[in-house]
């Protein structure tokens, strides 16, 4: 018998949950049927290539990877522009707001996250979630006149905004938080190395605990972002464009209103297979994905949220392998999610920076002591060109030395240490085994001693060879 799959949401983690069984529809013999419901027009979006397109690299259109097209000429019933008002967990349906009703077999919960924004009627206040608030946005910079950009979020979207805005020349104001930057991904030392890097752009920096009071415009248009509430404080910032980067939450409203579990952090709980969590059980027909979920932290084995395209896919590949189990019988095709550990890379404006594990902050909260090491070392031999400088923290478990977390800034060779490290952390690599460990050698590629030896043998409290 035919079964019916519907994946309500079509970001990245409901299209790789597709994309999965669309490749993987002849591993079972049973026939399935694919139904795709989502808000925007597009299909396939690459939301992580629009900081660059904003940068100019190229057209927003480009990361439209495939059209709703591609997937309807699969057969696939796609379905943009629609909004889903009800999941009906009990009978096995979703109602959509025309009033529609669709039966499914297995229900796949991508919806996403969604941010608190204050209402304003001023044109030139954007978010920047996806390909529609990427077009307003490409718009707003190509007006006459546009000199000023107000950014508030410390985040990487932030940065990533603010480094495309000041490569087209504009004023940049950041606002966040006290004490640094990244704060989920970077300490503090590490977030100052991109700060003054940015500040180097000309992008200035406003940390500190004041909020918006005022977002003030001129005949539609927005002017100027007035933040600080007592007067002595008030600072009013010249914007003729706003960037709203914080305040990001699990879009949770259908599950949580279908009875679903939502955990500590705000998304939605689910088992190792992706299954949501109603009351005592899970549900084995209804799976979650992506920005909506929490994670379970790999070192502090606490819910946390970890919004990343790249824990969307993994969680994606669990999801179709369990949908593919449950279709076939076949145990084997089952697989569970593994803890979440977080590697993030980001390049804002040409400084990238790296983490994987937990902060030394993070660590802290959950009761870790730790030792750190960090180093700054050239990515090859310095005679060959490109030899960049990379600044590496390891961050070590106090009592067992085991590596939890790693941070880098440099302007090269972040991503392959992210994953490299990332193995080095599920593996329960220690310092000394770090220190010790062999690596290869090429002066075009590599150093003699890379600066991951560097910081492992300084946590030690070893000097190490210079
Ligand atoms: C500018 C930017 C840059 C980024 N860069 C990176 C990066 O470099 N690396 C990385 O790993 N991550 C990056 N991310 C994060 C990454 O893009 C997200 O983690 C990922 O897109 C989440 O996908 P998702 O499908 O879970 O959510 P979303 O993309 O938010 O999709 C949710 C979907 O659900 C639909 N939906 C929700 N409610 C309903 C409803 N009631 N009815 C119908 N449809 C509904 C929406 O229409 C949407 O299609 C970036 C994010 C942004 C915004």
């Amino acid at each position: 018998m035919t079964k019916k799959i519907v994946i309500v949401g079509g970001g990245i983690a409901g299209i790789y949950v597709l994309r999965n069984l669309l490749a993987r529809k002849s591993d079972v013999e049973e026939k399935m049927d694919f139904t795709v419901l989502k808000r925007e027009k597009s299909g396939w979006v690459s939301t992580c290539g629009l900081p660059f397109a904003l940068r100019g690299w190229y057209e927003i259109d480009r990361t439209e990877i495939n059209k709703p097209q591609f997937f309807i000429d699969q057969g696939v019933d796609f379905r943009t522009e629609t909004e889903v008002t009800k999941l009906n967990l009990e009978e096995n349906h979703v109602v959509l707001k025309t009033g529609e009703v669709l039966k499914y077999d297995f229900l796949v919960i991508a919806t996403g996250r969604k941010q608190f924004v204050k209402e304003t009627k001023l044109e030139g206040v954007y978010t920047f979630n996806n390909e529609d608030d990427a077009k307003k946005i490409e718009a707003a910079l190509n007006r006459e006149g546009v000199k000023n950009a107000y950014i508030r979020g410390r985040g990487i979207i932030g940065l990533q905004a603010a480094a495309a805005f000041a490569t087209r020349g504009l004023e940049t104001t950041v606002h966040g938080g006290p004490p640094s930057l990244l704060p989920s991904s970077l300490d503090p030392d590490m977030g100052d190395l991109v700060k003054e890097r940015m500040e180097k752009e000309g992008i200035r920096f406003i940390l500190d605990r004041r909020e918006i009071t005022a977002i003030k415009g001129r005949e539609g248009w927005v002017k100027s972002v007035v933040i600080g509430e007592r007067e002595e404080e008030k600072e009013e910032i010249p914007a003729d464009i706003v960037i709203i980067g914080k305040w990001m939450i699990p879009e949770i409203d259908l599950a949580w209103k279908a009875g679903v579990d939502i955990g500590e952090s705000g998304g939605i709980v689910t088992d190792r297979a992706m299954h949501v969590k109603k009351g005592r059980g899970h549900i084995n027909n209804v799976y979650a994905v992506g920005d909506c979920t929490e994670v379970v932290d790999g070192i502090t084995h606490r819910p946390r949220l970890n919004q990343l395209a790249s824990t969307a896919v993994t969680q994606a590949t669990v999801i179709a392998d369990n949908i593919l189990s449950d279709i076939s019988g076949q145990p084997g095709l089952y697989s569970p999610c593994e803890y979440c550990f977080g590697p993030t890379v980001a390049d804002v404006g040409g400084i990238l920076m790296g983490s994987v594990g937990v902060t030394t902050e993070a660590a802290s909260r959950a009761g870790i002591k730790t030792i750190s090491g960090k180093a700054t070392k050239l990515v090859k031999a310095r005679y060959f060109p490109g030899a960049t400088p990379l600044t590496l923290k390891l961050i070590f478990d106090a009592y067992t030395k085991k590596l939890i977390g790693a941070q880098m800034v440099g302007e090269a060779g972040v991503a392959e240490r992210v994953n490299e490290l990332g193995v080095a952390i599920r593996a329960g690599m220690t310092a000394e085994e770090m220190r010790n460990m062999e690596r290869c050698y090429d002066p075009s590629q590599a150093l003699l001693i890379d600066v991951t030896i560097d910081a492992a043998t300084k946590a030690l409290g070893i000097t190490p060879v210079y």
